[in-house]
């Protein structure tokens, strides 16, 4: 996270539904509208006419890689790469209990691709600030910047990932590694159209989820590891198409989301559709019973390990309590991305300890559910 960017890492590997297939074409109804030409540029604006949501991709290229090789070489390559996208992030919403309410189509602009100068980094006079200022936002809510060049950190170039500039999507395509300097570097290979369909998740509104993966090790609580629901924003980034899927909870964002594209979408939906309460209770057998709760923080945004001091403690009344769930997990409704996203939940009784895990995806997927009140239910 830098600045006014929400960035997620290029390089890394990167619930239960209540609503029918019928009540999700009723709820994207409202969002329908038809079409308009553009018709002094010749583009079709973004839209949703119901069964497609198009939108357009505005390409850019780092100029050390474009004049590596030749213009027909780069329109040829990336009207292929971005066939193997749509396929890509189509059918892997078609998996599971939710389906994309929506055909995508990614529609990337190969007759007036921006080829810019300098080395390519997020911020002022970076790559995502010259792309930006070039291209018609009027058109293009999105852009993927290749960088086929990698020029070294040490000449400033570093990032990948997808960033939000004001609204615009950023997605930045760079392999900032030592072995892939100063040489034209493929990134039309079985990974990278992998990676960038994930980061066309991010464009849509949806977290990493694998930032939540816990390694047991480094759990200094109980030791014990957590895996996060699959998904291509998680352990499926970079999985052939047939053996991935978008999760459930990706889904609905993604169809919540639709075509629009306003700054900050990946914390506000979140903040917006969080479940409001979040109930902890503890039973032994059928009686409430009144644990001592300890709620032990993520060591850190994108951390795998646990902190062995809790972030909240207190003693359930009745077997119960009931907390602002929002407070929880954000630490300042102003900077939505500052929170906690998983909790290991300690709860003792009697000398006996039970353990719970509790991460903020659980109770966006609840709140978008309309479930408004998470219930953590400890049983000893
Ligand atoms: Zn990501």
């Amino acid at each position: 996270m830098l600045g006014k960017n929400m960035l997620s890492q290029f390089t890394l590997l990167c619930g239960l539904s209540l609503i029918s297939c019928e009540d999700v074409a009723d709820k994207y109804k409202q969002d329908i509208f038809k079409p308009e030409k553009e018709e002094e540029k010749g583009y079709v604006a973004d839209y949703d006419d119901g069964e497609n949501i198009y939108i357009n991709v505005k390409i850019a290229i780092d100029k050390k890689g474009w004049d590596s090789q030749s213009e027909t070489f780069f329109k040829g390559k990336l009207k292929e790469q971005w066939e193997q996208i749509n396929t890509r992030f189509n059918s892997c919403g078609q998996k599971g209990n939710e389906k994309l309410a929506r055909n995508y189509i990614f529609q990337p602009d190969l007759e007036d691709i921006i080829v810019y100068e300098g080395c390519s980094y997020w911020g002022n006079n970076g790559a995502d600030t010259k792309v930006v200022a070039a291209m018609n936002k009027n058109i293009f809510k999105l852009t993927v910047i290749y960088d086929f060049f990698y020029e070294g950190a040490e000449n400033g170039e570093y990032g990948g990932g997808c960033g939000d500039y004001d609204g615009i999507g950023t997605i930045l395509v760079i392999n900032a590694s030592d072995g892939a300097k100063d040489k034209y570097n493929d990134h039309f290979d079985q990974y990278t159209y992998r990676a960038i369909t994930h980061e066309l998740g991010h464009f849509r509104g949806v977290i990493d989820l694998y930032a939540e993966v816990i390694n047991g090790a480094n759990n200094q609580v109980n030791g014990q590891s957590f895996m996060p629901t699959s998904c291509l924003m998680n352990d499926m980034t970079y999985t052939p198409d047939s053996e991935s899927k978008w999760s459930d909870y990706a889904v609905k964002i993604i169809n919540k989301a639709g075509v629009a594209k306003v700054p900050g979408m990946i914390n506000n939906y979140m903040y917006e559709d969080f479940a409001d309460e979040l109930i902890v209770e503890a039973k032994s057998g059928d009686q409430p019973v009144d644990a001592v709760i300890k709620m032990y923080p993520q060591s850190g945004s994108y951390g795998n390990g646990i902190l062995s001091t809790p972030k909240r403690e207190f003693t359930l009344s009745s077997g119960s309590k009931t907390l602002d769930a929002r407070s929880v997990f954000f630490n300042n409704p102003d900077y939505k991305w500052d929170r906690t996203g998983i909790f290991l939940v300690e709860a003792t009784y009697n000398g006996v300890k039970k353990y719970e895990w509790l991460t903020d995806y659980m109770l966006h997927d609840s709140g978008m559910n309309n479930q408004k009140k998470y219930t953590l239910s400890i049983v000893f």
